[in-house]
């Protein structure tokens, strides 16, 4: 499942792409790239009515945030979320996340955080940031148990 979000939905895009989603998202689109995208697979997701109705596949959001429009997205049955899959796409690049090398780890990371997850680290291919568990990722996750897509981090 591979979405577009137009460019009211930032903030949709970087909690679908938390939950592993391929999720494009632009602050600006040309004439013709929805057409291109929807025309390439992806659902188009957006709060303009007009542009739902121009697009065979288009959801219509029309929740304020980006937690009332992922509780719109769960009702529709499109997310299926997988756990296995959180935290495996970049946040900014919206591209999957690799293994490092060890010694890439060692370069990159603090060392502190190597000793403590060293099985748990990924970088990006397209940016060269390296992720790993933490406090921010702690709190994403219990901002998305709030939203009740229930995960339990069993680390
Ligand atoms: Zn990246």
């Amino acid at each position: 499942m591979k979405f577009v979000a137009d460019t009211m939905l930032g903030s949709l895009a970087r909690w679908l792409r938390v939950m592993g989603y391929d999720v494009l998202y632009q602050s600006r689109y040309g004439p013709d790239d929805l057409e291109r995208l929807v025309g390439e697979g992806r659902i188009l997701l957006t709060r303009h009515r007009d542009l739902a109705a121009s697009y065979g596949d288009a959801l219509l959001l029309s929740g304020d945030r980006a937690g009332d429009q992922l509780s719109e997205l769960g009702k529709l049955q499109t997310l299926a979320p997988d756990p296995a899959r959180w935290f495996t796409r970049c946040l900014l690049c919206n591209v999957p996340l690799k293994n490092p090398s060890l010694e890439d780890v060692r370069e990159n990371v603090p060392e502190y955080v190597l000793h403590q997850n060293a099985s748990d680290i990924r970088f990006c291919p397209s940016c060269g940031r390296f992720f790993w568990p933490g406090t921010h990722r702690e709190n994403m996750i219990g901002q998305l148990n709030a939203w009740g897509f229930g995960y339990e981090d069993s680390r």
